[in-house]
């Protein structure tokens, strides 16, 4: 379920992400790819975990480029090198976008914004090896790419540029070639009409009919003065017809003008000093120029067009614009200039993706003839072909790519399987280490033709030897010391029991010589002869009855301290040391005792047992004392993680020699006329302390008084 969550949502952002390729291209198909791309890929991701790259490039070369190719080619018909542009395109974008995801996923705090574990992040070696080779390979090459493509590019424009104008030099020397002995032959005329000083002549006649004769494109040829008088005319002027006799007037070079739907006129003043006297007119038909700019290039793609400053058209390749007036290059859309005569003339259309205006542009070259000759070449030419040309190389260089990528993922599969294979065998090898360590069986480990990975198998067979007989002997050892401990218990057990069965069961027969020794005492006085005497006896037996009887109750008491473990509270030692000071008011104040408490805290312990070491402590202190009334001071300290108790006394103190022997059980250093005791209290103290697991000890010196120091663990509930 959660699998299909993933993939349905990766599905819906590809689907939301590609949607513009519908707003940018019109069609549905592109969606359709990409979609399909993120659903195989989301699907093996999960199913197998390996790499998305691998996967990437799977789906691309099996199922992304056939649809590619059935959408674009079958379906839409488009041109096969757009199809094959389209078909290298997507999966190299495809796989380049699905490199820099591995890439982020990788090296990215990802899991941070995701709050996923970051184990789930963590790539395998193969993973990581087919990335970086990859990426090797990628990263150049798409950098050389689109350098290079820059550089295709701008070379193709300064080609195309430089063809134009060498095409447009040429014809425009042509252009004057076809031009110049025309206005050569008026000139002839003009001189002629001079000698024969602006007068009709028979010599003027013929010269002006041998012009016309020798100039197959002179329609009309004739010589008017000034005062629009013909002076001759050829060929004769049928029925009807006029000429037009308006001279220029204030010029002495020829002068252009529009005559026929395909002729031009030249008015050549003739000219004396300074004075226009008149003009030869010559109507050029203009047939042979447009065959001239037809034969101009082969290329019969370039549209040459020859346009007079006026905007009418001379000539041109295009029949239908000969003839016509305001020709305006600018018409028909944008004009970036690639330099100062020549541009790129964009369609009007400003919605078209970029490289459909780019394949609908023109080329546009516009040079004037010169020469006197008032005219604008221009020379139109497709940029479909250059694109074409562009196409087809992006087309072998992503083919290449594509082919370098698909080797580069193919060779470093085969590469980290070589690397990998033997380590993957190596972590399964010895995921399971411990177990089949101690079941002492036989580790498989792999053999790799990789140094770095054979000296690692070997050290680490080196290493599963030893710890194998380390472990051997460590689980001969345990089993020793638990066969030992289960011993040891099963005695201690036996011990106490034994302990308390005694100090319980002795006290019968003593409380019986107890009582029937006072018995006896009581119903024999007067009947001993030495009845002092035999009393005194008899006050001894019950005297050590009773103190066997005290003993063998706090040896009882001594054995029941392991037996009944009361449960552990949080207790505040103050309040426990305070009731403790209750008990003992009275030796207390009989003694002029004074004890000080300050800062004892709350800890884990019961509560029965610190009332009872705090009771032997203080007992002990007040016991104990010197020539001085006793003074006793408890306190606290916290020592790295435990706390340090101290209960401090000005009494006789003790010899250092006797510091640990004290805490032994019936251990007492005076006898029992001095001190009163049984010689268990500390005993107990240092079983209760050590119970709660922490430790005891005395710091003394004879006559300088004592301190006793226990150490308790600190408790984990707030003090
Ligand atoms: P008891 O007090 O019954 O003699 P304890 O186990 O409490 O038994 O003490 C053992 C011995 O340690 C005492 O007999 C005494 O000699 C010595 N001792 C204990 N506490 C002190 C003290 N505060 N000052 C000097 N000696 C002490």
């Amino acid at each position: 379920m959660v699998r299909l969550y993933v993939i349905l949502w990766g599905t819906v952002a590809a689907a939301i992400a590609s949607s513009y390729t519908y707003i940018l291209w019109g069609h549905p198909y592109a969606i359709a790819t990409l979609i399909g791309e993120a659903f195989f890929v989301g699907l093996l991701l999960r199913h197998q975990q390996p790499n998305l790259l691998l996967l990437d490039g799977i789906y691309w070369v099996c199922i992304g480029m056939p649809l590619i190719w059935l959408f674009y080619g079958a379906l839409m018909k488009m041109p096969t090198t757009s199809v094959w542009l389209i078909l290298l395109k997507q999966p190299v974008n495809g796989m380049f976008n699905a490199l820099i995801a591995s890439l982020l996923i990788a090296h990215l705090p990802l899991y941070k914004w995701t709050n996923r574990s970051p184990v789930s992040q963590t790539l395998s070696l193969r993973q990581i090896l087919i990335n970086l080779l990859v990426a090797f390979v990628f990263f150049p090459v798409l950098t050389l790419m689109v350098l290079d493509s820059r550089r295709v590019f701008s070379d193709g424009q300064t080609q195309i540029q430089l063809d134009l104008t060498n095409l447009s030099s040429t014809i425009a020397t042509e252009v004057v070639l076809w031009y110049q002995p025309h206005v050569q032959a008026l000139e002839v005329l003009a001189r002629a009409a001079l000698q024969s000083n602006l007068m009709p002549s028979e010599v003027l006649q013929e010269a002006t009919e041998l012009v016309h004769k020798s100039f197959q494109d002179f329609r009309h040829l004739y010589i008017v003065s000034a005062p629009r008088k013909a002076l001759a005319v050829a060929p004769p002027l049928s029925e009807g017809n006029k000429i037009n006799s308006q001279c220029p007037l204030n010029s002495s070079s020829p002068v252009l003008g529009k005559a026929g739907r395909n002729s031009v006129e030249i008015k050549l003043p003739i000219v004396r000093g300074q004075t226009n006297l008149g003009c030869v007119v010559g109507e050029i038909a203009l047939e042979n120029l447009n065959q001239l700019l037809k034969t101009a290039t082969s290329n019969s793609e370039v549209q040459i067009t020859l346009v007079a400053q006026n905007g009418y058209v001379i000539a041109s390749t295009i029949q239908t614009l000969v003839g016509t007036d305001n020709f305006d290059i600018s018409q028909g859309g944008e004009l970036p200039h690639l330099s100062p005569i020549t541009f790129q003339q964009l369609p009007a259309e400003l919605n078209l993706p970029l490289m459909v205006r780019w394949q609908k542009s023109f080329y546009i070259h516009q040079k004037p003839i010169g020469d006197h000759l008032p005219w604008n070449l221009v020379l139109k030419v497709p940029a479909a072909s250059q694109i074409y040309y562009l196409q087809n190389i992006y087309i072998k260089q992503l083919a290449v790519m594509l082919l370098i990528s698909i080797l580069g993922i193919g060779l470093a599969t085969i590469l980290s399987q070589r690397v990998v294979r033997p380590l993957t065998k190596l972590k399964q090898a010895t995921s399971n280490l411990p177990n089949e360590l101690l079941e002492s069986e036989a580790i498989d480990l792999p053999r790799s033709g990789v140094a770095e990975i054979k000296s690692l198998t070997d050290n680490f067979k080196l290493m599963a030897g030893s710890l194998q007989q380390k472990f051997t002997e460590i689980k001969q050892a345990n089993e020793q010391l638990e066969a030992t401990q289960t011993q040891l218990v099963r005695s201690n057990r036996e011990l106490k029991n034994f302990a308390y069965i005694v100090s319980h069961d002795l006290q019968e027969p003593l409380r019986k010589m107890k009582s029937f020794s006072q018995l006896l005492a009581r119903e024999c006085q007067g009947q001993f002869t030495d009845n002092e005497k035999a009393l005194r006896y008899l006050d001894y037996i019950i005297d050590a009855a009773q103190r066997q009887r005290t003993m063998i109750q706090a040896l009882l008491n001594y054995s029941r301290l392991g037996r009944n473990d009361s449960t552990k509270v949080a207790i505040e030692l103050g309040a426990v040391v305070e009731k403790v000071l209750d008990d003992l008011s009275i030796p207390i104040a009989e003694n002029q005792a004074t004890v000080t408490v300050t800062d004892l805290p709350t800890v884990q312990a019961s509560l029965s047992q610190m009332a009872q070491l705090f009771l032997n402590l203080i007992g002990n202190g007040i016991k104990f004392q010197g020539s001085a009334p006793p003074k006793i001071q408890i306190k606290a300290h916290l020592h790295s993680s435990e706390w340090l108790i101290s209960v401090q006394d000005n009494g006789i103190g003790i010899k250092p020699q006797y510091a640990e022997r004290i805490f032994q059980i019936f251990q007492r250093l005076h006898s029992r006329s001095e001190y009163p005791g049984t010689g268990i209290g500390l005993a107990i103290c240092r079983k209760i302390v050590e119970g709660h697991g922490g430790r005891i000890w005395v710091v003394s010196e004879l006559g300088q008084g004592s301190t006793f120091y226990f150490t308790l663990p600190v408790s984990s509930s707030p003090s």
